[in-house]
C-alpha cells in the first residue's frame, strides 16, 4: 500500500491534520484507529435507548479562539448550550466556579458582591511560595472552602493529596465576584448540533481520506510506503517504553438509565466528599434531546485503564523529556494530540496546535 501521509488515530488530532491534507494539500492519506470508531474521546452515540451519550465523558465545546470555532462550523451546526455545574456540599448544591451565589448558599448568607470579595479576602491563606495545588486553592478561598470543594475532589479524580501535587492540576481556581453561573466564561460555547462524531464524520468526507479501524498501527506500518508519518498515539508506546512508561489517571465510566424525565437539576453535579464518583452528568441536559427516559453517567477515577489525564509528577516530566528528545530528531514523523504530547488538551486547544503544525510543517 502506498500513501504519501499516514495519520495514527483517529481522534481530534487526526482527524484535523487528514482533513487538512486532503482539503488544503490535496493529497491522499491514510488514518489507522485501532478502537472500532472515529472521534477518540469525543465519540458519542445512541444507547440502547435512543438516548445520545458521550462514551468517553462529557465534551462541552467551549474557546475564545475564533479561527478554530470557525474551522469547526465548517463541518456541524451548534446548539446554544451554556454549561452549568453544581457542587454537593454539606447536603447543599452550590454553583462552580465559586461565585457571590456559591458563598451565599454555602454559608447560608446574604452578602453583597463587596461583601463576598472582602469574605474571601479575609479567609485566603498567605504562602511564602504557591508550589502546590494545595497552595493555588487556599491562597484564592481560604482552609474551609478549599476543603469543602477542592481537597477531596482531587483526591478522588488523582489518588494523591493536593499538597502533593503542583500547581498544574489546580492551576487557578476562578472566583467570580457577581452572579453569572455560567461554568465557562469563553465567547463560543455549544454542542454540536447532530453530535460529535457526526462532526467527525463531516471532518472526512474529502475521498482522499480512508480509514483503518480495528487496527493497531504497528500491525499494518510496515507494509505501507508512505513519506510521512503523523503520530497522535501514546509517545512511550511509540519508542517500545524504552524509558520506560509514562503515567495517565484513568476513569472508569459507568452509565445508568433511568425511566423519568430529569434526574438531577444541572447537566453536571461534582461529588466532592460523597460517594467514590467525582461526578454525575445528565447527557440530555447536555444536547437538549427529549426523551422519556434519561441517562447519566458516573465517573471513578482509577490508575488502570485507558489513558486519558497525563499525570504531572516530576518524574514522569522528566521521562517525557527524554522521550521528546527523541521525537524532535525524527525526521518523517509529526507528534501531535493529547497522547504524543504528553499533555492535557481541551478539544479547542488540540485543533489549535494541529492547526499550527500543519502550517509549520506540512503546508510549505
Ligand atoms: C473525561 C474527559 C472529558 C473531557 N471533556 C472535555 C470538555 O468538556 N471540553 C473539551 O474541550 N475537552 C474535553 N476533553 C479533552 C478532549 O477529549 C481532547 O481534547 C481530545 O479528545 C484530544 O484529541 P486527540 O486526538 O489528541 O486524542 P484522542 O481523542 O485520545 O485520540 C487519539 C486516538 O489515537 C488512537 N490510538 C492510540 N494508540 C493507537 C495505536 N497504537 N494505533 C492506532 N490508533 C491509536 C486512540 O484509540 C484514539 O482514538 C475531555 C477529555 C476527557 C478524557
Amino acid at each position: 500500500m502506498k500513501f504519501k501521509y499516514v495519520v495514527v488515530g483517529a481522534g481530534l488530532a487526526g482527524l484535523t491534520i487528514a482533513e487538512r491534507i486532503a482539503n488544503v494539500l490535496g493529497e491522499k492519506v491514510l488514518v489507522i484507529e485501532k478502537r472500532n470508531h472515529i472521534g477518540g474521546n469525543v465519540y458519542d452515540s445512541y444507547n440502547e435507548d435512543g438516548i445520545l451519550i458521550h462514551n468517553y465523558g462529557p465534551h462541552i465545546f467551549h474557546t475564545n479562539d475564533k479561527e478554530v470555532y470557525e474551522y469547526l462550523s465548517k463541518f456541524t451546526q451548534w446548539n446554544v448550550f451554556w454549561h452549568r455545574v453544581l457542587s454537593y456540599v454539606d447536603g447543599n448544591l452550590v454553583p462552580m466556579p465559586i461565585s457571590v451565589e456559591t458563598i451565599n448558599k454555602l454559608y447560608n448568607l446574604n452578602l453583597s458582591t463587596d461583601e463576598v470579595e472582602d469574605f474571601l479576602a479575609k479567609r485566603a491563606v498567605e504562602v511564602p511560595e504557591v508550589t502546590t495545588s494545595k497552595d493555588v486553592a487556599i491562597s484564592k478561598v481560604g482552609i474551609d472552602i478549599y476543603e469543602k470543594m477542592f481537597k477531596n475532589y482531587t483526591i478522588k479524580q488523582w489518588g494523591v493529596d493536593p499538597a502533593e501535587l503542583d500547581t498544574s492540576v489546580i492551576s487557578r481556581i476562578p472566583v467570580r465576584l457577581n452572579r453569572d453561573t455560567r461554568y465557562f466564561a469563553d465567547k463560543y460555547q455549544g454542542m454540536p448540533t447532530n453530535g460529535y462524531t457526526k462532526l467527525c464524520e463531516n471532518m472526512i468526507a474529502n475521498k482522499n481520506i480512508k480509514v483503518m479501524l480495528n487496527t493497531d498501527y504497528k500491525e499494518v506500518i510496515d507494509d505501507i510506503e508512505y513519506e510521512k508519518l503523523i503520530y497522535t498515539g501514546p509517545t512511550d508506546y511509540f519508542y517500545d517504553y524504552k524509558y520506560g512508561k509514562l503515567a495517565y489517571r484513568s476513569i472508569n465510566f459507568k452509565f445508568e438509565t433511568y425511566t423519568k424525565e430529569s434526574y438531577q437539576e444541572a447537566p453536571v453535579v461534582n461529588y466532592p466528599n460523597d460517594y467514590d464518583f467525582t461526578r454525575i452528568t445528565e447527557f440530555k441536559k447536555l444536547t437538549g434531546q427529549e426523551h422519556h427516559k434519561t441517562t447519566i453517567l458516573k465517573e471513578f477515577p482509577c490508575a488502570e485503564g485507558e489513558p486519558y489525564y497525563p499525570f504531572p509528577t516530576k518524574e514522569h516530566k522528566e521521562r517525557f523529556a527524554k522521550y521528546e528528545r527523541d521525537m524532535k530528531k525524527e525526521k518523517n514523523v509529526v507528534f501531535i494530540g493529547r497522547l504524543a504530547q504528553y499533555r492535557y488538551y481541551n478539544m479547542d486547544a488540540v485543533v489549535r496546535s494541529v492547526l499550527d503544525a500543519f502550517s509549520e510543517e506540512l503546508n510549505g
